[in-house]
């Protein structure tokens, strides 16, 4: 379903009802599969490999992108040339409702099948790495924990802090929250409150614009509208800079990415197209997990994807 700006103006004005823009209007193919869940690990070492890196896999090391000097980032055939690390991106993790449509199941994992996800990532061996991280490696080659997985959350849904962290909080994975600040204390979204707690906790919160309006389409003021306020008003809420950013419907352009920097942007995530060879930090990938995935059939796409 395509909804106009000047909809989603007028949605954003609505009560209770309302229904937000979200990453499930967008065309992002992915594969379904009806195969049996499972929660056996995918790795018969990952028990020796889980202790000794459970301290890098914290995160709290890495340095942050700006104390990195100029001159030590490498160029963009360096960067684009390391192995990627597999970047998950989630939406809404609930139970499916009679209502939800064949392509929006794409969108919602269902809470088991979250659970035996975040399940099969522990007991295979991952580890959760961050933003600071991930920059870290991409420009100077640091060294990641065993086995590096990012979760990524968009949208703000409410879920994601009811179901998803919890769940998180068993394995002590952490993850990343691309939040669109018009839902802010909407019904089923996240209050400023829970974003604050995820970032407390060690989460890291990025920006998703303000009201999920499309990149390429940008001008004039909508730089300030969906990037420069709504990066602000997430500053405000986690005493934090923000720093990264996803792009709605994974959807960029070339001029978008000099928009972004001068707003304080270092890097910025797409969907599962290729990353342009010009500037791979602005357009790194991530895959949709799609509800309709088994433990193993994600694992698989991990694998083949990055
Ligand atoms: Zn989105």
């Amino acid at each position: 379903m395509k909804r106009t700006y000047s909809t989603l103006l007028a949605a954003a004005t609505l009560a209770s009802a309302l229904v937000l823009p979200s990453c499930n209007d967008s065309k992002s193919a992915v594969t379904a599969e009806a195969g049996s869940p499972t929660s056996e690990a995918m790795s018969g070492t990952a028990a020796t490999a889980a202790a000794e890196d459970s301290a890098a896999a914290a995160g709290a090391t890495a340095p942050s992108p700006g104390s990195i000097p100029a001159g030590s980032i490498a160029d963009a055939a360096t960067i684009t040339a390391r192995p990627q690390v597999p970047i998950l991106c989630y939406h809404q993790i609930r139970d499916w409702r009679a209502k939800d449509s064949k392509g929006a199941k794409d969108y919602i994992v269902p809470v088991d099948a979250f659970k035996k996800q975040m399940q099969m990532l522990a007991d295979s061996g991952y580890h959760t790495i961050l933003p600071d991280q991930l920059y870290a490696y991409l420009t100077t080659g640091a060294k990641l924990p065993s086995k590096p997985v990012m979760l990524t959350f968009d949208d703000t849904d409410l879920d994601q802090f009811t179901v998803a962290k919890p769940e998180m909080d068993k394995h002590g994975f952490k993850g990343v929250f691309f939040v669109m600040t018009v839902s802010l204390g909407r019904p089923r979204y996240m209050s400023k409150a829970q974003v604050k707690q995820l970032s407390d906790e060690g989460h890291v919160i990025g920006s998703h614009t303000w009201d999920h309006h499309n990149v390429k389409k940008y001008q004039g003021e909508d730089w300030v509208t969906q990037i420069e306020k709504p990066t602000k008003t997430l500053q405000e809420i986690t005493g934090k800079d923000i720093k990264y950013f996803a792009y709605p419907f994974g959807l960029w352009n070339p001029e978008a990415i000099p928009e972004l920097k001068k707003r304080g942007m270092v890097a910025a995530f797409v969907l599962a197209e290729k990353r342009d060879p010009q500037d791979p930090l602005f357009t790194i990938r991530r895959i949709i997990a799609s509800g309709y995935w088994s433990a193993r059939t994600l694992h698989n796409s991990m694998v083949n994807s990055f």
